[in-house]
């Protein structure tokens, strides 16, 4: 792994990014002409993910004026963790470095992920040193979701990491296999395992325009990591039924004793049934509503649906060469069922 050509795909998620999408192509001409000068093939891999605003035309035109940029239209917005999976599997890279298109991650920190990979590991994440300037709020949030995360899945999760991290090609056929579609990439990439490593970075402001990750969004991101990696939730409430089940037992115990050995004939015990009743339903409520959250995903899961569905397909034909794979040339359009 010491050779000096890695071949390289980046690969970019975008949804409506018109505004940040040209500072964009700005900034990673002004890396490839600099630092990614000699490091071997590049692409960059644009996901459009069913944008309303003009980054399709944008990311379009830009694959005709350069051939290292690929282009893919998803059929309709998929979401950012679908987006990814979609651009991570149409990258050719030996190397793949995934990262947002808001240039929150700086390509100009890619030189240094590669210098990481060429030391043996598979895994580079980019570390936050800095969260820019987002609120206290989201600082907290995020550090009680990692902690719970990887208290129950059992896999240690890298903190104030987000998609930004380079993945070798076993790292990717080994995560291509994973085909859950409530996914949470952040838990995935450690679950396959193989060398990982992280370099630090301060990150910035978005350069334009607004987060596409408002709060309901995030604790669905969330919740969908938790569910996805553990079946700690049904366990816990399958605990606290159990609980339950045992104090109930001795209070049926203790009504019975009453009645039999002191021939107490019981007061009509309407606060106790009441609680009772109460504090059972309450308790199926909440182990039906965890059973149901994992039957939504079991059968979401038994369908067995692509991940993403792709629209249009725009690559240049030049890392086809030599590889007989009859591509289409040069701007042409491929359109993927
Ligand atoms: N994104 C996407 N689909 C979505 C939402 C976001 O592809 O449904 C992309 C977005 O264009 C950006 C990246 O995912 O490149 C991260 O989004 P954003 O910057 O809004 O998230 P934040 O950095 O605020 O967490
Ligand atoms: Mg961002």
């Amino acid at each position: 792994m010491n050779n000096a050509h890695i071949n390289l795909s980046i690969v970019i998620p975008v949804y409506n990014e018109a505004e940040t999408l040209p500072e964009l192509f700005r900034e990673l001409k002004r890396v490839r002409d600099a630092e990614l000068r000699n490091t071997g093939l590049l692409e960059i891999v644009l996901v459009d993910d069913g944008s309303k605003d003009r980054s399709w035309e944008l990311v379009s035109a830009e694959c005709d004026r350069d051939p290292a940029y690929v282009g893919i239209k998803l059929s309709r917005n998929f979401g950012h963790q679908l987006a990814l999976a979609a651009g991570l599997e149409a990258a050719r890279g030996d190397a793949v470095v995934s990262m947002d298109a808001d240039l929150q991650d700086p390509p100009a920190l890619i030189p240094e992920m590669l210098a990481a990979h060429r030391q043996g590991y598979d895994v580079v994440y980019a570390t936050r040193k800095s969260r820019g300037s987002e609120p206290w709020s989201k600082r907290v949030s995020a550090a009680l979701f990692y902690f719970v995360m990887e208290k129950i899945s059992g896999v240690p999760i890298p903190r104030n990491t987000g998609d930004f991290r380079l993945l070798s090609r076993r790292a990717l056929t080994e995560l291509a296999k994973l085909r859950e579609s409530h996914r949470l990439l952040r838990g995935l990439v450690p679950w396959i395992g193989f060398p990982q490593t992280q370099v630090m970075y301060d990150r910035a402001d978005r350069v334009a325009g607004e987060t596409h990750y408002p709060w309901h969004k995030m604790m669905l991101l969330a919740w969908d990591g938790i569910t996805s990696m553990s079946r700690a939730p049904l366990r816990l409430a399958y605990s606290v039924s159990m609980l339950l089940l045992t104090v109930f037992l001795g209070y049926v115990l203790y009504v019975l004793f009453n009645h039999f050995a002191r021939g107490d004939k019981l007061v009509p015990g309407w606060t106790s049934l009441m609680a009772t009743i109460t504090i059972f339903g309450t308790a199926q409520l909440v182990l039906l509503g965890v059973f149901g959250e994992y039957l939504g995903r079991i059968h979401e899961q038994v369908k067995q649906r692509p991940l993403y569905v792709i629209d249009q397909m725009k690559r240049a034909d030049a890392w086809g060469d030599g590889n007989g794979g009859g591509g289409a040339a040069r701007g042409e359009l491929q359109t993927r069922p």
